[in-house]
């Protein structure tokens, strides 16, 4: 008898289930709008020039394959950190950020999950929206924190469901860690606005409760970095101490590198020194140092004017092919299809993702009829939409909803 006889069969992970099913399906027409990743406008993978150029930076400086310390590459985590908090950020120009690198956004969400259950002084219960992106809930529950939730999806509306988060913000015990997507919602695509953050940030100082973004999009959803970047700020400029997971999987296209960021605002500079040690104690055992590539490309791209300059243009770039994907679908469904229903929250959602409002029978449908892949619950990953694609795509909803 094998030592193993007793494991278990798990369940299959939801998203890679579609692309199973996308790549087994045979007709030239089908679209998998499964995968949270970037294409181009030929639906390819797309590796950024501004990454190209750093790269080719970096192999003239013929670097080394030593180790990087515990918390990564200095320069990196020093500029992941300035365009998190900006330039202005208090605790930046203080000293009080204590920052490390991280395998990509969730390895950030991890050791933050982790150092919360470790040293938080407060009872360790953590509030996710509902729904939020699938993963959060098994990361913080095995980072040792109690996984609750709040209100953030309105079904009727497909919109945010505001009254319900604050009522179940406002209900949460004293002290309660409250996970924050800082822009790009995944999976519904439905950001709070200005105005919806400045009262988000109110509850969460008359609660006590400490906020923990989640910024796996800044840039990607708006095009702006700054813009992406409002939630975190204001939340910093409002006095509260903060938790931000930072990923480059996106913003540079950097997924398989494994490039990211953890970052806590600390009192001063000696609390920082004492906070990066159990940083470091955490780190050690679990992976000893991060991947250096990734973190060099970055910090290349950020620590230069004309490749960062080129960046932004190209970030803007994914961003406006997105957005104007999104204005493409409404504007056949609405106006050249008529298809009944109200197509709005298409264009007005934001980021990588849209809750299409679409029911499990209609994707089913789309799936089997027309080779659309797509989340049962009807999240559809706006990159892999094209202009060679994206009339297909409408026309078929406009089947599937008849
Ligand atoms: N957080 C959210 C909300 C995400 O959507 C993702 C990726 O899809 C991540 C974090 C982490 O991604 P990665 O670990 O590739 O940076």
């Amino acid at each position: 008898l094998s030592t193993w006889a007793s494991v278990v069969q798990g369940p299959p992970d939801p998203i890679l289930g579609i692309t199973e099913a996308f790549k087994a399906d045979k007709d030239p027409r089908k679209i998998n709008l499964g995968v949270g990743a970037y294409r181009d406008e030929h639906g390819k993978p797309y590796v950024l020039q501004s990454v190209k150029k750093a790269e080719e930076a970096i192999a003239a400086q013929n670097p080394d394959k030593e180790y990087l310390g515990i918390t990564g590459l200095p320069e990196f985590t020093s500029r992941a950190a300035l365009l998190a908090y900006g330039a202005d950020s208090d605790p930046l120009t203080r000293g009080a950020i204590s920052v490390t690198q991280s395998i990509s956004g969730t390895g950030a969400l991890r050791i933050g999950g982790t150092f919360l259950a470790r040293h938080y002084p407060h009872a360790k219960a953590i509030y996710l929206p509902t729904p939020t992106w699938g993963n959060h809930i098994p990361l913080f529950r095995d980072s040792g924190l109690e996984v609750r939730s709040y209100r953030y999806f309105n079904k009727d509306t497909i919109g945010l469901d505001f009254e319900g988060l604050k009522a179940d913000l406002l209900a949460a015990p004293e002290h309660a860690v409250v996970l924050l997507h800082a822009c790009a919602h995944n999976p519904t695509g439905i950001d709070p606005t200005p105005e919806q953050w400045a009262t988000i940030s109110d509850i969460v100082k008359e609660r006590k409760l400490f906020p923990f973004f989640d910024m796996a999009y800044q840039g990607f959803a708006s095009g702006n970095i700054a813009r992406d970047a409002f939630a975190v700020r204001h939340f910093v400029a409002q006095g509260h101490q903060v938790a931000v997971a930072q990923s480059f999987a996106k913003n540079m296209g950097l997924y398989g590198e494994r490039t990211g960021a953890f970052s806590l605002t600390v009192a001063d500079p000696e609390e920082k020194a004492r906070v990066d040690s159990q940083l470091k104690i955490i780190i050690r055992p679990m992976y000893s140092n991060p991947p250096a590539h990734g973190a060099r490309i970055a910090s290349q791209i950020l620590g230069d004017a004309t490749l960062y300059a080129h960046w932004e243009t190209e970030v803007k770039g994914m961003a406006d092919r997105i957005i104007s994907m999104r204005e493409k679908i409404y504007s056949i469904l609405t106006h050249d299809l008529k298809t009944p229903g109200t197509w709005d929250h298409i264009k007005n959602q934001i980021g990588m993702f849209s809750y299409t409002g679409l029911k499990p029978d209609q994707t089913k449908a789309l799936a089997e009829k027309a080779h659309i892949y797509m989340t049962s619950e009807g999240r559809i990953s706006m990159a892999g939409l094209n202009g060679g694609n994206v009339e297909y795509f409408a026309e078929s909803v406009d089947s599937a909803v008849r």
